[in-house]
């Protein structure tokens, strides 16, 4: 029995209701089919947690398959990135399967729509075949091909088959009605000539079937039972049911939902491979980009990017999501996860002027003050000299500046109160040094100095410090919907990267794992980037404590 559940979606809805009619046998498998042209995206993240989820919900299974009918455009790189995408967000297919692996099959069915006058090879050209379609309100015009011979036909497409024909010279067509309002119903297209090497079948096939010709009957082939695809694919399902009726195979069925639109970004795999070849990112995985990997680079978890397409829902309604909200789910993860440590990114030199020359402490700072226990704690060396931050300093400071300044105290995190009492400057008026004295009885977790400080401050020991790369990034565009630009590439944000060459990090990041969350304390959660080594260690900052860009908007 299922439980009643008031906040089913649309498709969920759909789908109980197939269970309770005891459609396909009660059973529930969904299909994830990508085009290997490029790297999932964070819209194809709410396609996989839509019909991996259904499947999980209601005991089923879903198929990944491979819709590998552009030999061009595809490339196993790609099939290999997308099925380690898929695993990486938490989701396991039961079949791996390619659309390439029914050509056999495909074919055949074309032959039988040849055999019943429902398919006919046309020998115009492309654009003659446009301009005898007609126009969404005037009817179109039949080829002279159209009336050719049942007999003619199959030998004629035999022949497309065995590359007899030139790249265009032929295709083959549905036979359905020229004047159906629907163009997608006008003789559709079903297979071109395409004398290209092929990822999988190789030199084998010299044509190749239409996305409409191919998906529909592939679905049918595994009995997918609910064939979830983004609405542009509306138009299209008219044709969908024509040929699983005509060919008398299993009735898949297709159900549209909203695609993710997402502000500050673009979400086409065209677009996206231009960045990357045309070096405006560093590659597909570059943690600007809105791929699956690029955020995972950027230290984006599974769990928050679930999360994300959880709270977006399924619609039936294109809309834009602010990607803002995205920001929030990882926010939220990272704070529950992140181990918290100390860097100082653009640093002055703090002298503990009082502190013993040659003194180091051991203290401890929990991992995690999140959850109980910490998840243990890591040693962090104290001396004499610390780098602090410079933006933690000011020479005269405004009231409620709770850091530091002449006469201004604070605490070190995890150590002592410090207060101030001198500094130095360079020849250019910049602060090259602050001198405090430390309150010995104040040390954290032992205080006894009766002190109250408002600020905590973080700091690294000079001596024990380790030097790391620090990227920072921000928005890759500078508008809301680059895609809706004349040139959606006019809109790159030039000042997405920055790059801190030489931050100073405490030495236990030195230890930092792959893939792990850190909180930099007070300045933003950050990961290992995948290609950092130990001699050079590099961290990506993954998101901002604060919703920045919202603070932004109303100081505006
Ligand atoms: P693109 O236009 O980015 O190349 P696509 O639709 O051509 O995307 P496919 O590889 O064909 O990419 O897509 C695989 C599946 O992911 C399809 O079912 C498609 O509908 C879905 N999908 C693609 N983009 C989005 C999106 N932005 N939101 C939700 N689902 C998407
Ligand atoms: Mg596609």
């Amino acid at each position: 029995m299922i439980e009643e559940d008031k906040s089913l979606n649309f498709i969920e809805e759909i789908v109980e209701e197939d269970l309770r009619n005891g459609t396909h046998d009660g059973r529930v498998l969904t299909r994830f089919p990508p085009e290997p042209n490029g790297y999932l995206h964070i819209g194809h993240a709410k396609s996989i947690c839509l019909n991996f989820g259904l499947a999980q919900k209601y005991n089923g299974k879903t198929n990944l398959r491979f819709d590998d009918t552009n030999p061009v455009t595809e490339d196993v790189e790609y099939v290999e990135s997308i099925k380690k995408d898929i695993q990486w967000l938490g989701f396991q297919w039961a079949e791996e399967l390619y659309t390439s692996d029914y050509f056999e099959t495909l074919y055949q069915y074309a032959i039988q729509l040849i055999q019943h006058d429902l398919a006919y090879v046309d020998d115009s050209t492309a654009e003659e075949i446009a301009a005898a379609k007609g126009t969404p309100t005037e009817p179109g015009v039949p080829t002279p091909y159209r009336s050719r011979s049942i007999e003619e036909n199959l030998t004629l497409f035999q022949e497309m088959r065995d590359g007899k024909y030139k790249d265009g010279e032929k295709v083959l067509r549905a036979k359905i009605d020229l004047a159906n309002p629907n163009m997608h119903l006008r003789d559709p297209l079903l297979y071109r000539i395409k004398h290209a090497h092929h990822h999988r079948t190789g030199d084998k096939w010299c044509i190749y079937p239409m996305y409409d010709f191919a998906h529909g009957q592939s679905d049918s082939i595994e009995k997918i039972t609910h064939s979830v695809c983004t609405l542009e694919f509306i138009p299209h399902r008219p044709l969908y049911d024509w040929l699983i009726e005509k060919l008398e195979i299993f009735p898949s069925h297709q159900y549209e939902f909203a695609r993710l639109n997402m502000t500050y970004t673009v979400m086409s795999k065209r677009k996206l491979l231009q960045l990357v070849t045309e070096g405006h990112v560093e590659s597909w995985d570059d943690p600007r980009m809105p791929t699956i990997s690029g955020f995972r680079r950027r230290g984006y978890t599974p769990a928050s990017i679930r999360n994300f397409c959880e709270r977006i829902g399924v619609q039936k309604r294109e809309n834009m999501i602010d990607v803002s909200l995205l920001e929030f789910c990882i926010r939220e993860d990272l704070n529950k996860t992140a181990w918290r440590r100390m860097a100082v990114l653009d640093p002055i030199k703090m002298v503990i002027t009082n502190y013993p020359d040659g003194q180091v402490e051991e203290l401890h700072g929990e991992n995690n003050p999140e959850v109980e226990g910490g998840e243990g704690s890591r040693m962090i060396p104290f001396s004499k000299e610390l780098w602090i931050e410079r933006e933690d300093f000011m020479e005269e400071p405004p009231k409620k500046f709770f850091r530091l300044g002449p006469g201004l105290s604070v605490r070190l995190k995890h150590g002592y109160i410090v207060e101030c009492h001198d500094f130095k400057k360079d020849e250019n008026g910049q602060v090259t040094e602050v001198h405090c004295t430390y309150i010995p009885n104040s040390k954290s977790g032992e205080d006894t100095s009766g002190l109250k400080v408002k600020g905590t401050i973080h700091w690294v020991s000079v001596a024990h410090a380790k030097k790391a790369e620090v990227r920072l990034y921000d928005r890759l565009f500078q508008v809301e919907n680059p895609a809706a630009e004349e040139d959606f590439k006019a809109s790159i944000n030039k000042e997405s990267l920055h790059i801190i060459e030489n931050a100073y990090i405490e030495p236990d990041l030195a230890n930092a794992i792959p893939g792990k969350g850190y909180q930099f304390i007070r300045m933003g959660y950050f990961t290992l980037d995948t290609k950092s080594t130990p001699d050079h260690l590099v961290f990506n900052r993954t998101v901002t404590l604060k919703d920045s860009w919202a603070k932004e908007v109303k100081k505006g």
